[in-house]
């Protein structure tokens, strides 16, 4: 009798499920046999438990039928040793036995089989039940093979993106996937406890990180948090996000925590240098305008909340341009960098360490004093923020240290020379509540400063006021506007550069008053303040979604409208049924509105925010971050939003080309964007050359006077009818080439 000992991999075969069948007797070995290759079987054959397991090493069966009753090695112990062969541990066993008794069986079970099938004394006509048998293992052989593959996928994808799955019991501690050990450095072998773990966190981060773990086992509470890890062998530090959930048993009582951990170092990097980039001034080191104005938001809240006075000096170099226009550019530079270093020595706090304001989320932690700094707002002007002063006299001092360490001459391109500056005062919260108005205040003091002759300073009085009932009076029409119909939409399309194409537009309010139409600046501020920005964003969305239906019937819009919303309308838990009625109410789908939110307003209220930007995300209406990069975000945050879009700043692409950080920090967002999952949307384009440079760094979908301004509804239509193309803006052919699409390059540049 000749043992199966044939090769499987011929192609054929593949095909059919091999099956190595395994039986003593010659007659069942043909009998079976010829019945399963009958139902498409690639059937092999061995006449004993030997001649099976030589047979494996010439290829695997994807089943194999063995006969329990054997001479010698018995189909029991052929089993056995099958699954000690290394890749025969899955492979499933079929045993015929011819002995229907439950001992048998659990035998067959116990030595390794899969499944066990009774020879009966007619089992030679129950083809179709073998048949069936036979199919069903392999069915879930197969299912098992697809599973084990898609978890070894998981496993390494989550190796790529750096994450690992743990498991920690209150019983038996600690236990790591392999991707979470080489997320903190360790390999398989090496020891491993949560003590372990703990001692790679940097003294002062544990202990919180310990009162945050007690914590949230105390109240079996989910968990998310930012580490930073140095393990000795590691070079440099590390930050890994953790994030882990309570498990319970069915009495309710926590048993530990299941969840992943994530290497995020990267992203930590980028964040860093967009917070870096975007906060200071290149020239100077000194925190610039938008860190200044962030830093004194943050010193007036507190002030409001203790009750004491913050000060805002603006000092301005006098003559400046003089210096600038007689010694050259590169001369005047040298001398702003070493005027910024003498005011910087004139405030207490002269390090100005970014960080230790923007992670001490807890401002209780660390003291507001650390707020205190000089900034430069660019040109010639800082800013002093002090954070707390008695009286107006505390403050005058500074100002006075200020005209003083200025009398020393500056050398610049071997010349001495002689700089003073004039400094404007304002205190809050007496010449101004909010950081708008000290810092005009403090410009109007700085002016009457400059009006008596310069190199002097100067606080600011009532006496130098002249605004107030303007205020008062427009507000009072802007109540009525609403009633009157005098608000309007205009649209600004976003543009895709690759196909010259409108891929959604930008509702922007305007005000029809009287003959005049009135910027969003000139009242939204205004509207905010006084409550009547619900009123008005609720018109907005509702005039958004009837735009859009008209545009769905007449051109068969199927984009969005992007509505822009304070943070206050996030609040309300209404706002998600509010745009649900509207968009019922004209028959059009959920998406055709899309929100913006700018990204300071977002962070204001994070915490309100989130679960409205959750459901929204639910029925389907996006989110696009607004002028993004300028705000002070924990950037980690973005991972656990529902939002859909980054939208650079403006700032940042206007200096596109002109300074060379402007496109570091739109680099680092769009990396940002990348690994979140984000699109990235540029706005404020306005020429070729902008647009080039955000194209090639990777930007496609662009807002700005390059391709149309925000314009009434009807003016929009030759966008919305992108059959006809009517465009032959410069940029058309550009931003094809770009792409190198001659089909639409030749359709976009034929105006009608
Ligand atoms: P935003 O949301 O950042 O809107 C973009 C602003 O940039 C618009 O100014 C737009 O006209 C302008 N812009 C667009 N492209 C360019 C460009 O290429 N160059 C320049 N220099 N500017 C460009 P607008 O319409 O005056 O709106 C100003 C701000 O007012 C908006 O800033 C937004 O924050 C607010 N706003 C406008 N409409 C609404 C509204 O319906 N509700 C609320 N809450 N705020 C609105
Ligand atoms: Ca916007
Ligand atoms: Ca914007």
């Amino acid at each position: 009798m000749s043992p199966a000992a044939t090769s499987y991999s011929d192609d054929h075969a593949r095909e059919r499920p091999r099956v190595l069948l395994v039986d003593d007797d010659e007659v069942t070995l043909m009998i079976v046999g010829a019945a399963l290759r009958e139902r498409g079987f690639d059937v092999h054959e061995a006449a004993s438990g030997k001649a099976a397991l030589a047979a494996l090493s010439d290829g695997l069966p994807d089943v194999v039928v063995l006969d329990a009753v054997m001479p010698e090695t018995d189909g029991f112990d052929t089993c056995r040793t099958l699954r000690t062969i290394p890749g025969c541990e899955n492979v499933p066993v079929l045993m015929l036995t011819g002995l229907n008794d439950e001992v048998s069986i659990t035998r067959a079970y116990e030595a390794g089989s899969t499944d066990f099938f009774v020879k009966s004394q007619q089992w030679t006509q129950q083809w179709s039940l073998l048949d069936g048998r036979l199919r069903y293992l392999l069915r879930a052989s197969r299912t098992r093979q697809e599973l084990e593959r898609s978890k070894s996928k998981l496993a390494r994808a989550q190796d790529l993106a750096r994450m690992g799955s743990f498991d920690w019991r209150l019983k038996s501690g600690l236990m790591l996937s392999p991707e979470a050990l080489r997320v903190f450095g360790l390999g398989q072998g090496d020891p491993l406890s949560l003590r372990a773990l703990l001692r790679m966190v940097p003294r002062e981060d544990r202990r919180v990180l310990v009162r945050m773990l007690r914590g949230a086992i105390e109240h079996g509470s989910v968990l998310t948090t930012d580490v930073p890890v140095t393990p000795s062998w590691y070079s440099g530090d590390h930050v890994v996000h953790i994030e882990a959930e309570p498990e319970f048993n069915e009495q309710g009582q926590m048993v530990g925590y299941t969840g992943v951990v994530q290497d995020v170092t990267d992203r930590r990097v980028a964040e860093d240098k967009i917070r870096h980039l975007a906060n200071f001034d290149a020239l100077t080191g000194l925190p610039n305008r938008r860190q200044l104005l962030w830093r004194a938001e943050r010193a007036l809240e507190m002030a409001r909340r203790v009750g004491h006075q913050c000060a805002l000096l603006l000092i301005d170099l006098d003559r400046f341009k003089i210096i600038n226009d007689t010694l050259g550019h590169q001369s005047g530079d040298e001398l702003l960098v070493e005027v910024a270093r003498r005011l910087r020595g004139c405030v207490r706090h002269s390090d100005q360490v970014l960080e230790a304001v923007f992670e001490g989320h807890g401002m209780g932690v660390r003291s507001h004093r650390s707020l205190e700094a000089v900034g430069r707002l660019g040109g010639d002007e800082f800013v002093a923020l002090l954070p707390e002063v008695i009286d107006e006299r505390d403050a005058e001092r500074v100002a006075q240290r200020m005209l003083e360490v200025m009398r020393e001459p500056i050398v610049v391109a071997s010349q001495e020379c002689f700089v003073t500056v004039s400094v404007g005062v304002a205190l809050y919260p007496r010449d101004g509540s909010n950081v708008a108005d000290l810092m005009r205040n403090s410009d109007v003091a700085m002016y009457s400063a400059k009006a008596q002759g310069r190199n002097a300073s100067a606080l600011y009085g009532p006496q130098l006021a002249g605004r107030g009932r303007e205020k008062l009076e427009l507000e009072t029409a802007l109540h009525k506007a609403i009633e009157r119909n005098e608000l309007v939409l205009h649209y600004q399309p976003k543009i895709d550069v690759r196909s010259a194409r409108m891929v959604g537009a930008e509702a922007l309010m305007r005000w029809q008053r009287g003959g005049v139409l009135v910027p969003p600046a000139d009242f939204i501020p205004l509207a905010e303040e006084t409550g009547l920005i619900t009123p008005l964003s609720e018109w907005a969305l509702s005039e958004a979604a009837r735009q859009a239906r008209v545009w769905q019937q007449s051109f068969g819009f199927a984009d969005s409208i992007a509505v822009n919303l304070p943070s206050r309308l996030f609040e309300r838990s209404d706002l998600v049924d509010h745009i649900h009625q509207v968009v019922t109410a004209q028959g059009v789908p959920h998406r055709v509105i899309m929100l913006e939110i700018t990204e300071d307003n977002l962070m204001k209220d994070l915490q309100n925010v989130i679960p409205a930007l959750h459901r929204l995300n639910e029925i389907g209406v996006e989110i696009a971050i607004d002028d993004f990069g300028t705000g002070y975000s924990s950037l980690s945050y973005l991972t656990t939003l529902p939002i859909s879009e980054l939208k650079i700043d403006r700032s940042f692409v206007r200096d596109l080309g002109i300074s060379p950080q402007s496109s570091a920090v739109v680099t680092a967002i769009i990396a940002l964007a990348r690994s979140l999952g984000l699109r990235v949307i540029a706005e404020g384009v306005e020429t070729l050359r902008q647009m080039e440079v955000l194209h090639r760094l990777g930007v496609v979908t662009m807002q700005g006077y390059l391709f149309s301004k925000p314009v009434p509804p009807t003016d929009l239509e030759l966008w919305l009818d992108q059959s006809v193309q009517s465009r032959s803006a410069s940029w058309i052919g550009q931003a094809t080439e770009l792409e190198a699409a001659p089909d639409r390059l030749h359709a976009a540049s034929h105006r009608s």
